[in-house]
């Protein structure tokens, strides 16, 4: 049963869900705007942050027995990002923490940041209206769970995690607000979904920088199943829906716009383990994309962008204290 309060939530939720076909005409003078503006070449070093969100398979909620993408897809990603002398921020969850330690310091060892995940995937904000876990944190499970997994990956790898990413990119200020005050410099759970800005933002405390999954602000109207805007950012399923090119169109149209309004160059993008390996069966053809295959479009991809732009792999606690306002 949903509590009345937490329904009107999610209705409210998907009122001002900017993706709602109800805010097509705003969406589209949006994107007329912003299509016209002026495409702006980058000369600057590009900081570029390859995160890894380690979770249960599909960071779904009934799958919290399912390791397979900690188990088979974190080394290769290791290799890749080795080769191609890449490290960045792996965002552990505290199942993966009790339940694969020695994969966790085989990050670490190979000289990547950890950040957190959460305990089991739950909710760090508000109801959303396309989540149907109602597994809402209250404010002292929040402290809870942070206190108990500091102290686990401090044990482990003897540094305190610094970044944190909320499970489906979803968090509030109260999530914010603890954070800070748990010694957190960078949060990355700015909702890419709904084509935030590209843009570092500093908390009111000053001690942390938001710094979302890169995304493009400019949204796409899509005519069916009924008119309603959509917001490309940069993940796993982009290689293999966009390919190559459309993914560097992406990133492209990401700097420029970053350029044009005075923010530092930099993208961060979001993969997780689970989609570097081949699955039986997904749950859903919205995870159709996941496969070995990714392994190689990854490995382009990163090839791709050393070509075409000044690119310095950096962690997001790196990126933080670079580009932080
Ligand atoms: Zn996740």
């Amino acid at each position: 049963m949903i509590r009345p309060a937490r329904r009107l939530t999610k209705v409210l939720d998907a009122i001002n869900d900017p993706r709602n076909p109800l805010w097509v005409p705003l969406q589209f003078s949006r994107y007329l705007a912003e299509s016209k503006s002026p495409l702006k070449e980058v000369h600057d070093k590009v900081l570029f942050s390859l995160t890894v969100d380690m979770e249960q398979d599909f960071g779904l909620p009934d799958h919290l027995d399912y390791y397979q993408g900690i188990e088979k897809g974190i080394a290769p990603l290791l290799d890749i990002m080795q080769e191609a002398n890449v490290s960045t921020t792996f965002f552990v969850q505290q199942t993966v923490l009790t339940g694969h330690p020695r994969i966790i310091e085989s990050v670490h060892s190979a000289g990547h940041e950890l950040g957190y995940h959460g305990k089991e995937h739950e909710v760090w904000g508000d109801a959303r209206w396309w989540l149907g876990d109602d597994r809402i944190l209250t404010r002292s499970e929040k402290r809870e769970y942070l206190d108990e997994d500091i102290n686990r990956i401090e044990e482990l790898i003897g540094e305190r995690p610094r970044s944190f990413r909320a499970p489906y990119m979803v968090a509030n200020k109260g999530t914010l607000d603890i954070l800070e005050d748990s010694g957190f410099v960078c949060d990355s759970s700015g909702a890419a979904y709904h084509g935030v800005e590209p843009r570092p933002l500093r908390s009111r405390g000053q001690g942390l920088v938001q710094i979302p999954v890169s995304a493009d602000p400019c949204p796409r109207i899509h005519l069916t199943p009924i008119p309603h805007a959509r917001f490309e950012y940069l993940q796993t399923s982009t290689l293999t829906r966009s390919g190559i090119d459309g993914a560097l169109a992406l990133a492209r149209s990401i700097l420029s716009y970053q350029v044009l309004h005075g923010i530092p160059p930099h993208l961060v993008m979001l993969s997780h383990p689970w989609e570097y390996i081949d699955h039986g069966r997904t749950p859903g053809p919205g995870f159709d994309y996941a496969g070995k295959a990714n392994i190689s479009h990854l490995r382009e991809f990163i090839r791709a962008l050393k070509k075409l732009l000044d690119l310095e792999p950096v962690t997001m606690e790196t990126l933080a204290r670079e580009v932080g306002p």
